[in-house]
């Protein structure tokens, strides 16, 4: 049994009321270790801590913040295949991904954020009458930050790296369902030497923990990533006591193809956009658009790579897709092909559970599955799946690709495939999402402003808009 802690106060320690529950492997469905079922005192003396902390650490420079985060960017690549391993255990994920994209991230999170602090300035402004406006940018304070489970250390490090490169302390919750790499990540930033309470990691269920957070009146801004339906209870909950709320949530993003587009690149990317962690990244293309006069073709040669797609072992190199991440989602995502059926989609592959042998047998794998026949405005083509399930449509023209992409109430990321330089700037414009990816998918530059519009959120990450959410501006006006 591996027994996770909260990280509060620079100690490890378990929930005040004494209580946990199970975490799972979602690969053989057994129970491998416990985690603190953490409630509102536990928030409360988290907060404590990082309230405690907070002078000395706003107070601290720069260049000690920026060293500190570099050694914890030190520790974890020094620790990357335990860290791999243990996200791939936790959510499984294949390891390979883990090690190639997750735990690389989670260090170039903190080595980014490190470095960008050395190089902010801030603004001032000359006036007609003889003075002159310095904008200052100050830390906010105690701030919340809770993640998703799809990209655990990945996502839980970019809101907390930034956080305290401002000078900002922190109370953290990561997901229940994967809760392991944040707990050794609380192991690491304690071998590194991070002052006590600078960073807090409390660990427990949204309704306890999550809500602790939200409601709290001394944190007093709130970086979540999530669920749409999560997002709009958080922001019930702390837009009125005025808290700064920067929301990451949920997508139904379109990949569009058009004829003129190089169709070898689009259909492997296609496939690594679909299926990528099980389709279980907020930027996966889970509907696919593709211009009539290709669309036959496309369509053969898309259905036939993915079911060449390996489903197996998440500890297994050779596995291109493991586990599903719980068994309620794994049953989420197979109502939905379900409900495809029912409205009339025609399954080109895939579309069940898949029973692999021996110790693997109660884990959570679904087929990567391809559904065509469905109308664009259909409850599978509107509501978001998040699993490793897409639709398949054809399209006559530019307006009506643009119309059915733009028709849900999602606007995270788009990808669009063409080689006509004039088009692609024509549909970028014209897609209403945050992000688009004109022939390439995930291709990311952590400078470049990350989030979407409509119901996929509000605000930005990345760069220096996360610095700039994670700070207060003050103008400062001296007649001179
Ligand atoms: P959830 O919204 O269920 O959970 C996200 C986090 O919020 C978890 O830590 C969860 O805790 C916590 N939480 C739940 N209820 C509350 C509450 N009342 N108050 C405060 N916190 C709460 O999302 P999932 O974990 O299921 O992640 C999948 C979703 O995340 C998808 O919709 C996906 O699109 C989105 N996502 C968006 C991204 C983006 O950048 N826009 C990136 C990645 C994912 P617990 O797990 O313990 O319930």
């Amino acid at each position: 049994m591996e027994i996770i802690q909260n990280y509060i106060n620079g100690k490890l320690v378990g929930a005040e009321n004494g209580q946990s529950f199970d975490n799972y492997n979602p690969s053989n469905g057994q129970v491998y270790g416990q985690i603190p079922d953490s409630t509102q005192g536990d928030i409360q003396s988290a907060v404590d801590a990082a309230s405690t902390a907070f002078p000395l650490w706003s107070a601290t420079t720069r260049l000690d913040r920026s060293n500190l985060l570099l050694k914890i960017a030190d520790l974890i690549d020094a620790n990357h295949d335990r860290l791999a391993a243990a996200e791939s255990k936790d959510n499984g994920k294949p390891i390979k991904l883990a090690s190639r994209v997750d735990i690389p991230r989670a260090s170039a999170n903190f080595r980014f954020f490190a470095t960008a602090i050395l190089h902010e300035s801030t603004e001032a402004h000359q006036t007609d009458q003889d003075a002159i406006n310095m904008t200052l940018r100050t830390p906010i304070g105690v701030v919340g930050c809770i993640s998703p489970w799809n990209l655990p250390l990945y996502l839980f490090t970019w809101k907390i790296a930034p956080a305290i490169a401002a000078g900002n302390t922190v109370v953290a919750k990561p997901s229940e369902i994967t809760p392991m790499t944040a707990f050794l990540l609380s192991e690491l930033c304690i071998e590194a030497g991070l002052p006590a309470g600078v960073l807090n990691i409390v660990h427990g269920t949204g309704p306890n923990a999550g809500q602790a957070i939200s409601e709290h009146p001394e944190i007093k801004a709130i970086s979540f990533t999530g669920g749409t339906e999560t997002g709009k209870r958080i922001a019930a909950t702390a837009a009125p006591m005025f808290k700064k709320l920067s929301l990451e949530l949920g997508g139904k993003n379109p990949n569009i193809i058009f004829a003129d587009c190089d169709f070898d690149e689009a259909l492997k990317t296609s496939v690594h956009s679909s299926f990528a962690n099980q389709g279980q990244i907020c930027l996966c293309g889970s509907r696919i658009f593709v211009e009539r006069s290709i669309y036959d073709r496309f369509k053969d040669a898309f259905a036939k790579k993915v079911n060449q797609l390996l489903v197996g072992d998440p500890a297994d190199p050779s596995s291109n897709l493991g586990a599903v991440v719980s068994k309620p989602h794994m049953e989420k995502v197979l109502g939905f092909v379900e409900l495809a059926k029912e409205e009339g989609g025609t399954i080109l592959t895939g579309g069940h559970q898949v029973k692999l042998a021996g110790a693997l047998a109660n884990g959570y794998y679904i087929a990567p599955t391809v559904i065509e026949g469905l109308a664009y405005d259909c409850q599978t083509n509107q509501q978001e799946i998040f699993g490793p399930v897409v639709t398949i449509a054809p399209f006559d023209t530019e307006q009506e690709v643009l119309m059915m992409a733009n028709s849900t109430q999602y606007g995270l990321s788009a990808t669009v495939w063409t080689t006509n330089l004039q088009r692609a700037n024509r549909v970028s414009s014209e897609l209403k999402t945050g992000i688009v990816w004109v022939n390439c998918w995930l291709l990311r530059d952590l400078r470049t402003p990350f989030g979407g519009v409509k119901k996929s959120g509000v605000g930005r990450e990345g760069g220096w808009d996360v610095l700039n959410f994670f700070t207060e501006k003050k103008n400062v006006c001296i007649k001179l």
